[in-house]
């Protein structure tokens, strides 16, 4: 079912259609018989968008396969990323925590297709525009969320404490952070913010998974044909929405507040799940570190 046309305009432009493009990436994984994972209400979001609804949601839309260098090889670094940060936050609660909070949430079903223990909290921030439209295509369907899930629309640029804190947030509660996807599109200034705001509401044991460039990356990688493809495509300019300051180091920072952190490559998954993404030259992937870190007890 298509939202009413205003519920679209949170996904229709700018970074927020970079919500339907990981939604379609998901979608066709789902339906791979080698699926690294499956969410089976990604392909109800591109098809209810008016900018997306002629994305392919299914392997055999992409007659190019694993060589096409959008919904082949990205595709593959998207269904990866999902069951990798799958597999962190479950074990996360596995730990006893109750309380998720996924930063720049997108389209991310989590909280309707992953099996959460009794009493566990889902809290999805975006921006209130990707919220209404995601809202509108899950009223659509049968999904029932599997977590107590909570909806927070706010700009992450910005102070986001207050309104987490006011929708049920417990700070003094362990957590398990998700920021996937997110960080590249920031200023710089706004990641030391919310790296700041995650540390100062992270009871010990908390968690925090996310995704960064860690350098900028060449001329000859950004000419590399993935970016191409989401512009002509998609009409997704991801180097004009990648933030183009130096990164801060957000890694060395949470470790000198004395988290313990793990910095991987995506190649490292790939080769634990032997499937994925491999390494190619001027590759638009190779900048690419998933962070994973626990707060001290
Ligand atoms: N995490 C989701 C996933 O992996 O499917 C979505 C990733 S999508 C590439 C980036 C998301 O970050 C979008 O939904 C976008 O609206 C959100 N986002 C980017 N900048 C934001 C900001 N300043 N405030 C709130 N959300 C933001």
């Amino acid at each position: 079912m298509r939202p009413a046309a205003g519920l679209n305009a949170g996904v229709a432009e700018g970074v927020g259609r970079t919500a339907l493009l990981v939604a379609a990436a998901r979608a066709i994984e789902t339906h791979r018989t080698d699926a690294l994972a499956r969410d089976p209400f990604a392909e109800h979001f591109v098809r209810a968008a008016p900018v997306s609804a002629g994305w392919p949601v299914r392997p055999e839309q992409v007659p190019a396969g694993e060589a096409d260098p959008l919904w082949g090889r990205l595709g593959r670094y998207f269904g990866l990323r999902t069951r990798v940060l799958d597999e962190h936050l479950l074990d996360s609660v596995e730990r006893d925590v109750r309380q998720v909070v996924l930063l720049g949430a997108g389209l991310d079903c989590r909280a309707f297709r992953l099996g959460w223990p009794p009493g566990c909290a889902v809290h999805e921030v975006d921006t209130a525009g990707v919220l209404a439209f995601k809202q509108a295509v899950l009223d659509g369907t049968r999904a029932t969320p599997t977590a107590g899930r909570r909806t927070i629309a706010a700009d992450l640029r910005l102070d986001w404490s207050e309104v987490l804190l006011n929708a049920g947030f417990d700070p003094a509660a362990p957590t398990a952070w998700l920021a996937e996807g997110l960080l590249l599109y920031l200023p710089a200034a706004a990641e030391r913010r919310l790296m700041a705001t995650i540390g100062r509401l992270s009871a010990a044991g908390s968690t925090l998974a996310y995704e960064i460039k860690e350098i900028a990356e060449s001329p000859r990688v950004r000419a590399s044909p993935v970016y191409a493809a989401a512009r002509q495509r998609l009409g997704i300019d991801l180097l004009a929405l990648f933030d183009s300051e130096a990164r801060p180091d957000s890694a060395g920072e949470l470790t000198k507040r004395g988290w313990t952190v793990a910095v991987h490559t995506p190649y490292d998954f790939t080769a634990r799940y032997g499937r994925g993404p491999r390494p190619e030259p001027d590759d638009a992937l190779a900048a690419n570190r998933w962070i994973f870190a626990t707060a001290p007890a």
